[in-house]
């Protein structure tokens, strides 16, 4: 009977394993690579669909022809691995980090719905996707590592230093011009009397500064005097918080998503608590929006960060004598 670790090492050199399917390996395409290689850099899973990944983007091609290589040789045959608690692993199976095995009839559902077709078992991917994301968490955490003073440095827009009223200025910039955004504090809203803290954005940006320590990602309807999901109207930001993750860790994921799953960053705030805010575009579907918030779970987000009526803190305010500022802010 084959050994797919076997076939992958013949595939792609030698393999440092970390687990019974999952190890480092040299990537592919490293000489592509534009930026320092690291060891674990890339790294190959032969349980479920086999995949080789690699954190730089550079190598891209040589990585998926790679992955179509590992597919056809992987999937010429079928094999069983017998794990060392005794269970056995089949092609297709996928190891979850419980050791509990998904097996194969269920992750074909994934296989078989490829588009963005809503289907029935969604849970599955879900469950599939929270495995190998965290299996990639201790490679993330290194491969994009984006400390505050660097997020600082990046910034393509020198913002941080700016006085409070323009912080706040430069942030509704953001927006489309259109949108009516909250400002307020958290209790600013359910009465009558709160349609003064829901404004179009012209009008803030004559009013500043903030009035108020906090707003959402979200845009709501014009005369709306209740910030709730059934409100919001027009644009929509993603916020991404973690209460767990320090300023220092939490850029890798914004990094991340910035850099790897090309979300589009706008900025991040600095909370003038513990921690950064990035606001990036929401995503396109809600299938996608299940599936990254699957993910930044799994990373340490927080996942409240997905209901979009829910207060985040504003830029260009005070906090306990310390300011919301801006950290990064695209052009
Ligand atoms: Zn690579």
């Amino acid at each position: 009977m084959v050994d797919p670790r076997h076939i992958a090492a013949q595939l792609l050199g030698s393999i440092d394993w970390q687990s019974e399917v999952s190890g480092f390996c040299r990537c592919p395409g490293e000489s592509l690579h534009t930026s320092q290689n690291g060891d674990k850099d890339c790294r190959v899973n032969v349980d479920g669909a086999p995949t080789v990944f690699c954190f730089h983007a550079s190598c891209a091609p040589a990585v998926a022809a790679a992955n179509l290589r590992l597919r056809q040789e992987l999937g010429a045959s079928s094999w069983e691995i017998v794990l060392p608690d005794g269970q056995t692993l089949r092609s297709g199976d996928v190891l979850q980090s419980t050791d509990e095995i998904l097996k194969r009839e269920v992750v074909e559902v994934e296989r078989r719905a490829r588009s963005d077709a809503p289907y029935h078992d969604e849970r599955t991917v879900l469950e599939t996707l929270r495995v190998v994301a965290e299996r990639f968490k201790p490679e993330l955490f290194g491969a994009f590592h984006w400390p505050m003073e660097r997020i600082l440095a990046d910034s393509p827009l020198q913002v941080s230093e700016r006085e409070p009223d323009e912080q706040f200025r430069t942030w509704l910039k953001l927006w489309p011009a259109h949108s009516t955004v909250w400002i307020g504090d958290v209790f600013s809203s359910g009465k009558p009397e709160h349609k003064t803290h829901f404004r179009p954005v012209a009008e803030w940006y004559q009013i500043g500064p903030a009035m108020g320590n906090f707003t959402c990602g979200s845009a709501f309807k014009p005369g709306s005097f209740q910030r709730s999901n059934e409100s919001i109207d027009g644009h929509r930001f993603l916020v991404i918080e973690s209460d767990t993750l320090s300023k220092d860790e939490v850029g890798a994921v914004f990094a991340y998503m910035q850099r790897r799953l090309r979300y589009r960053l706008h900025c991040i705030v600095d909370t003038a608590g513990k921690s950064l805010h990035a606001w990036f575009d929401a995503p396109r579907t809600r299938l996608h929006e299940g599936r990254l918030k699957a993910a930044l779970q799994v990373f340490g987000c927080d996942p409240k960060v997905f209901t979009y009526s829910q207060p985040v803190r504003v830029p260009g305010a005070w906090r306990d004598g310390k300011l919301q500022r801006l950290v990064w802010l695209r052009e």
